[in-house]
């Protein structure tokens, strides 16, 4: 979309940042004029009205014509020759907000034994990217408040393990542990399978899932008895909630403490 911007210099630059609240007030009820991005001095039309004010107010100011476009996601207008956002699916995103899509995405996936995926490779799943072409996809489950956390869905794989990475705890020592058996017997046997992580409002947790193509789910099969017994060894249930209720290892936690996440756990049943 075609959009004008307003441009000074020097000591008109001043003028305009002293004035500036008067400036659009004056631009937007006086003259009627369509302002689509105060930041960058952006507005829709009107050149002739605009020019008028700021002489009125003393102020010099070149106007140029710019193309702008607006982000599907903080629906701000940007110049789209000076804002280095993508096109995606839905429109267009803004440099921001692709980077907080990319630095803080709801989920990223990692893919093995598929050929059109790098493998230890990240793909973003977010709202408005998706690396994944569509395979996987997000929705935030809310729990009350602020709160929540990412799901992820899939067509074409099926989960198999559900989990959780509590930061810094023992419970994570051996998330990993289970992780690492998991990923290497899979890799051998040849099986498509992904690795999903998914963000939570919470910083010290995060989704941990494993997914299998369900076209590999027969060779899968014979990997079941493995998934058991890495879940009996490195994934304890009791652990686990304790962790995560108290934010605690159970070694440092009190007797008290514990009864009181296991409880606790069980009502809400984690
Ligand atoms: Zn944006």
């Amino acid at each position: 979309m075609k959009a004008y911007k307003i441009e000074t210099y020097g000591k008109n630059s001043e003028k305009f940042r002293e004035a500036e609240d008067e400036i659009w007030d004056r631009l937007e009820h006086d003259e009627d004029i369509e302002i689509l991005n105060r930041w960058d001095r952006i507005f829709k039309s009107g050149v002739r009205k605009v020019k008028k004010v700021l002489k009125e107010m003393g102020i010099e100011a070149d106007i140029e014509q710019v193309n702008v476009v607006k982000c599907v996601s903080c629906k701000v207008y940007v110049i789209e020759e000076d804002d280095y956002g993508t096109w995606v699916e839905d429109g267009y995103l803004c440099q921001a907000c692709e980077e907080y899509e990319r630095t803080e995405p709801p989920a990223t996936v990692y893919f093995y034994n598929d050929d059109e995926y790098e493998e230890d490779m990240p793909y973003v799943v977010g709202h408005y990217i998706n690396e994944t072409e569509g395979k996987f996809w997000v929705s935030w489950v809310r729990c009350g408040g602020w709160r929540g956390y990412y799901e992820a869905y899939s067509d074409e794989y099926e989960k198999i393990h559900d989990d959780g990475i509590l930061a810094y705890s023992e419970d994570a020592e051996e998330l990993e542990n289970f992780d690492e058996i998991m990923t290497k017997a899979m890799k051998k046997a040849g099986i498509r399978f992904a690795r999903v992580f998914t963000r939570s409002s919470n910083v010290f947790f995060m989704g941990y899932e494993l997914w299998v193509h369900k076209d590999d789910m027969d060779k899968f099969e014979k990997l079941k008895k493995l998934l058991n017994e890495a879940i009996e060894k490195y994934r304890n249930a009791t652990r686990f909630t304790i962790t995560a209720l108290t934010g605690k290892d159970p070694s440092e936690c009190t007797e008290e403490e514990k009864l009181w996440a296991i409880i606790s756990g069980m009502i809400l049943d984690l």
